[in-house]
């Protein structure tokens, strides 16, 4: 048997987290996520990226985002202020291309929750490089690190809050490295806003327009509070634009963002050279 097959040709074995799905309806998703793991003892399993039998993400995929974090939002048109602000900085691990791309495919539209493991890994471990850098602006009290709110219709389909999880990730990775770090989810998509999937630039800016809000809440415990950013991909920036905009409503201090991919700039061929804006 083959260990790596082909792009065109290569299999597509059942997502474990899909296939239990109809077993384990209504059970918590720490339970279900120990049962995919169980699953993946029985049912096949291979990397997204590649094809490779027997591998979650295997080495060569696992590559891709296990480099430092790079400066990315050059290419990200809708974090563009125009007001002679500086453009919020955001950092990535991967461009949204090849591999990558069928990676997070994988783990948000089609079940692989482990494959979000190995994602919240590395931004364990990323995040700790850019320590030196949010520690800048920083109060005493702990970086807060805000997730980019899912649309009720993600979460209905993913069944879980995967952004949520990588938030968590990045905020320990912080804590390790001498940072104190809570994640936060405190920021909530409200009315008719919908999954950002399939818009263009302007159709992405204007659903989430007045649409992404501090939960009441929590208002009172964001102002003042330094906070990074966390998303899964950067695309225009809309997303980050309409978060830093709530956030910064409240009171809060945005002084950057983390994703673990981002979409080169039009024009661009796929690589890490051509995503690049700027060294960290
Ligand atoms: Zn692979």
């Amino acid at each position: 048997m083959p260990t790596t097959t082909m792009r065109s040709d290569r299999p597509t074995p059942r997502s474990p987290r899909r296939h239990l799905g109809g077993l384990v309806g209504g059970l918590p998703g720490g339970l279900i996520d120990g049962l995919v793991e169980l699953g993946a003892l029985v049912l096949p399993v291979s990397c997204p990226g590649c094809g490779e039998y027997d591998e979650v993400v295997c080495a060569r995929c696992l590559a891709l985002i296990e480099g430092p974090p790079w400066r990315c939002e050059a290419a990200a048109g809708r974090l563009d202020r125009m007001d002679g602000r500086p453009i919020l900085p955001v950092w990535t691990l991967a461009p949204y291309t090849g591999q990558m791309r069928d990676l997070v495919v994988a783990w948000k539209d089609r079940g692989r929750a482990d494959v979000g493991r190995r994602f919240e890994t590395a931004l364990h471990r990323g995040v700790r490089d850019l320590v030196p850098a949010l520690r800048c602006g920083t109060t005493p009290d702990p970086l807060l690190v805000v997730p980019a709110p899912s649309s009720a219709a993600a979460r209905r389909h993913r069944g879980d809050d995967v952004v949520g999880r990588l938030a968590r990730a990045a905020a320990r990775g912080c804590s390790t490295e001498g940072l104190p770090a809570v994640a936060a989810p405190v920021l909530v998509r409200r009315g008719r806003g919908r999954d950002q999937v399939g818009l263009g630039a302007r159709a992405r800016s204007r659903n989430l327009a007045g649409h992404v809000v501090v939960r009441r809440r929590s208002v009172a415990a964001v102002r003042g509070r330094t906070v990074l950013l966390l998303d899964d991909v950067l695309t225009t920036g809309a997303t980050l634009a309409a978060c830093e905009q709530a956030l910064t409503l409240a009171g809060a201090v945005v002084i950057g963002a983390l994703t673990i991919a981002a979409t080169p700039s039009p024009g661009a061929t796929a690589g890490r050279v051509e995503v690049v804006a700027a060294a960290v």
